[in-house]
């Protein structure tokens, strides 16, 4: 956070001009150190790096890089941040703060600090009235910068993509739920599009058991016809699909084999990146001209303000297009992680499998789309799509009329 104006300084007393040199002269002497990347990590608190020998330089602490690697393969491999923390904190280790309890929240900050794959945003934030001690989010009103590949990454580019990926994933299916099943947001009602929702039915009798159907089912006007599923039959399908995917296993790898590089050829992209990086390196040249100029200079300050405007404008052009490019090199990274990592899961699965395999499932699904008529369609995590019919456990969309079931409205669109 950036403090930019002096102590004991008194607002009461300024006339409205002075108000303004002021402010201008501090938007500039502000701008001068953005340029020069003046970026402050609090290291102490930071798990991973320490400053660099060099100023502004960051360098990796292996023992803590560690730690960060295991929170990021951990959240993958389905953990919630609560798990690992509690995991993190049984085996006394010790916290960013070198405190002992580990909180879900810097777990959760962890995964989403963009620093651990190398990049760097300045000025996130800055303080717009320094009596109140406010501060903002920077929405343009200071230049930002996004500067990929700033230091050593920890994480890389793909895996944390993925995980930010996994992150909305997680949301959409029941925000900050500890404990999330299995097929919480990995079930998809091909009717409205939304998530399918864990029901006990039968609740504390020996007949319980948990079933699924859509969130929405019960709440619009128009209901979704999808079908409501037991949940061992959802399992007993799972087994069912990947025992035709692993039948076919030296197929699948033959396929890949020939065209998994052509497929996640980044290229073309990195040769844009390099066009787009090179124009940014200019343009950040004739900024910092400006910002030399307009912090010494009083004569002439519109003139410079109008040009460091446009370029600014130019810049920002730029800094969007290099982060969609890098987001977009990530993406093809990320698929050729999750291609290599499907065929990986599938080598280890030797002859056909018997039972439910809650991390085969987690290993190898992306998600299952639910059809009203009763078939499911598995999207495995390398893009395969296969479509499956539901044989036990089903029960199919049915019409509601005041407590009894219309069982010719099987087919009904509407609740009218
Ligand atoms: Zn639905």
């Amino acid at each position: 956070m950036w403090r930019v104006f002096g102590r004991g300084f008194n607002s009461h007393r300024l006339h409205q001009e002075e108000s303004r040199s002021i402010s201008e002269n501090t938007t500039w002497g502000q701008r001068k150190r953005f340029a020069d990347g003046k970026m402050s990590l609090a290291y102490s608190n930071f798990l991973g790096y320490k400053k660099g020998s060099e100023a502004g330089e960051m360098e990796i602490v292996e023992e803590e890089a560690v730690i960060v690697r295991r929170i990021y393969d951990e959240y993958l491999s389905g953990k919630t941040p609560y798990d690992i923390a509690t995991r993190l904190t049984e085996e006394q280790i010790p916290t960013p703060g070198k405190k002992t309890l580990w909180r879900v929240s810097t777990i959760v900050s962890i995964l989403h600090n963009e620093k651990y794959r190398g990049d760097a945003i300045l000025q996130k934030k800055f303080t717009i009235d320094f009596l109140s001690k406010t501060s903002k989010k920077n929405e343009g009103e200071l230049p930002m910068y996004y500067i990929p590949q700033n230091h050593p990454a920890i994480i890389r580019p793909e895996v944390f993509e993925m995980v930010q990926e996994e992150f909305r994933r997680r949301q959409e299916a029941g925000g900050h739920a500890q404990c999330v099943s299995i097929f919480s947001g990995r079930i998809i009602c091909a009717d409205c599009g939304g998530y399918y929702g864990r029901k006990i039915w039968h609740a504390g009798s020996k007949y319980s058991s948990w079933h699924w159907h859509c969130n929405n089912k019960f709440m619009k006007r128009n209901y979704c016809v999808t079908p409501t599923l037991k949940e061992e039959s959802i399992e007993e399908t799972f087994v069912a699909a990947i025992n035709s995917i692993i039948t076919r296993k030296s197929e699948i790898k033959a396929n890949y084999a020939l065209c998994l590089d052509a497929i996640t050829d980044d290229s073309a992209l990195q040769a844009q990146l390099e066009d787009v990086n090179r124009e940014c390196g200019e343009i950040s040249t004739l900024i910092n001209n400006l910002l030399t100029v307009g912090s010494k200079q009083k004569d002439g300050i519109k003139e410079i303000n109008k040009r460091y405007e446009e370029h600014l404008a130019r810049h920002e052009i730029l800094q969007q297009k290099r982060k969609e490019l890098s987001s977009q090199i990530g993406l093809l990274g990320a698929k050729r992680i999750q291609i290599t990592a499907f065929l990986r899961e599938l080598d280890k699965l030797d002859g056909l499998m018997k039972e439910f395999d809650q991390l085969v499932f987690q290993a190898t699904v992306n998600y299952i789309k639910v059809n009203s008529d009763c078939t499911v369609i598995f999207v495995f995590r390398d893009g395969t799509e296969l479509s499956w019919t539901i044989q036990n456990g089903v029960r199919k969309y049915e019409k509601r009329k005041k407590g009894d079931y219309d069982t010719s409205a099987q087919t009904a669109t509407k609740e009218e």
